[in-house]
C-alpha cells in the first residue's frame, strides 16, 4: 500500500517536472532572461519573432492559441502590445502578466524638436511603422520601453522574473534563486567591461536612427541622438538641420538596427561622408550582443 502511494506520488512528481512552466515575454532579450532564470523548468517563447519590429508586430494564431497553456506572461509596454494586450489576456485571463516596468523609473523619449512637421507623410512609413490610436508608433512624452538595453534594468526584470516564478513554482523556489544570482553576476561583469570601454570616451553623443538606446545611453553617460521622433521620419527641415548637427559634432557613424529600414540613415551618412552601422538591441544572445554593441559605440565615438 505505501509502496503503490509512493509510486504514484513519485510518478506525479515526474510528470509535474516534465512539464516546463511555458512563459511568453515580450521581446527575445526578456525571452532570455525568463530562460537564464527558469532554466529547464520553463519553456520560454518571444511574442515578437526574431527579424519582426516590436512596434507593428501582430501575434500569429498559432501564438494566441499557444497562450491557452501559458502561465506567465512578461509584457514591457511596446507599442505592439499597447494594441494587443487586451486580446492576450483574453485568450487565456487565468494566464499572469508580469509588467516589467512595474516599480522602475522610466525615461521619456528624446523631445521632439524636429524643425518641421513630418505629420500627413505616412507614405514614408516603409519601415512599417503602424499607427496606434494616437496616431504614431513612439510619442515624445511617451515612457521609453526599451528598458531592456541597460544591464542594471535587466538585472531588475531578472529579479522580477525570479519572483515570479518562485510563486507559480515553488518547488523550484530554489533553482530559480541560484540561477538569478548566477546570472546578475553574469550582468554586473558585463556592467564593468562596458563601463571600462565607454568610460574614457570624450564624445559621448551617438546618432542613431529608431531611439531603442536611452536606458543603455544613460546608464554609460552616453546621449543618443535620433533621428526618428515620435515614430516618424524627419521632414526634410529636420533632416538638414540634423546632417548640420552631425557635421558640427564630427559624428562619423549613424546606428541601425536590423529590424527598420535604414535608407534614410544610410543619406544621412552619406551627407556627412561616414557609415552606417547595426546595433541590433533585440538579440536573443544578450550579454554576448551588448558587448559588441558597446564596441560599436566605443569604435564610433573614439576620435
Ligand atoms: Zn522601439
Amino acid at each position: 500500500m505505501r509502496v503503490a502511494l509512493l509510486l504514484i506520488l513519485s510518478i506525479l512528481a515526474t510528470s509535474a517536472q516534465a512539464e516546463p512552466l511555458r512563459v511568453f515575454a515580450s521581446v527575445l532579450p526578456i525571452k532570455t532572461f525568463v530562460e537564464k532564470v527558469g532554466g529547464e523548468h520553463v519553456d520560454a517563447r518571444s511574442m515578437v519573432r526574431p527579424g519582426y519590429s516590436p512596434h507593428t508586430y501582430e501575434p500569429t494564431p498559432q501564438q494566441i492559441a499557444a497562450l491557452a497553456s501559458t502561465r506567465l506572461y512578461v509584457r514591457s509596454g511596446l507599442p505592439f502590445e499597447e494594441a494587443w494586450m487586451p486580446r492576450i489576456r483574453s485568450a487565456n485571463p487565468s494566464m499572469e502578466v508580469l509588467d516589467a516596468r512595474s516599480g522602475m523609473a522610466l525615461r521619456t523619449l528624446e523631445a521632439h524638436d524636429h524643425g518641421d512637421e513630418a505629420h500627413g507623410h505616412d507614405h514614408h512609413h516603409h519601415h512599417g511603422h503602424e499607427k496606434d490610436r494616437h496616431g504614431h508608433a513612439h510619442a515624445a512624452d511617451e515612457p521609453d520601453p526599451h528598458l531592456w538595453t541597460s544591464p542594471a534594468l535587466a538585472t531588475r526584470i531578472a529579479e522580477r522574473i525570479r519572483d515570479r516564478l518562485s510563486a507559480l513554482d515553488p518547488a523550484n523556489a530554489a533553482d530559480y534563486a541560484r540561477n538569478y544570482r548566477a546570472f546578475a553576476a553574469e550582468l554586473a561583469a558585463l556592467d564593468g567591461e562596458i563601463h571600462a570601454l565607454l568610460d574614457p570616451l570624450e564624445h559621448r553623443r551617438f546618432m542613431v536612427f529608431h531611439p531603442a538606446w536611452g536606458y543603455f545611453a544613460d546608464s554609460y553617460g552616453l546621449t543618443q541622438v535620433p533621428i526618428e521622433r515620435e515614430g516618424k521620419e524627419p521632414g526634410a527641415k529636420a533632416l538638414a538641420a540634423l546632417i548640420e548637427q552631425a557635421r558640427r559634432e564630427g559624428v562619423r557613424v549613424v546606428f541601425v538596427q536590423p529590424q527598420f529600414d535604414t535608407r534614410l540613415a544610410a543619406r544621412i551618412a552619406e551627407a556627412i561622408g561616414g557609415g552606417v552601422v547595426a546595433v541590433d538591441p533585440l538579440a536573443a544572445d544578450y550579454a554576448d550582443n551588448l558587448r559588441a554593441v558597446a564596441q560599436q559605440f566605443a569604435e564610433a565615438l573614439r576620435r
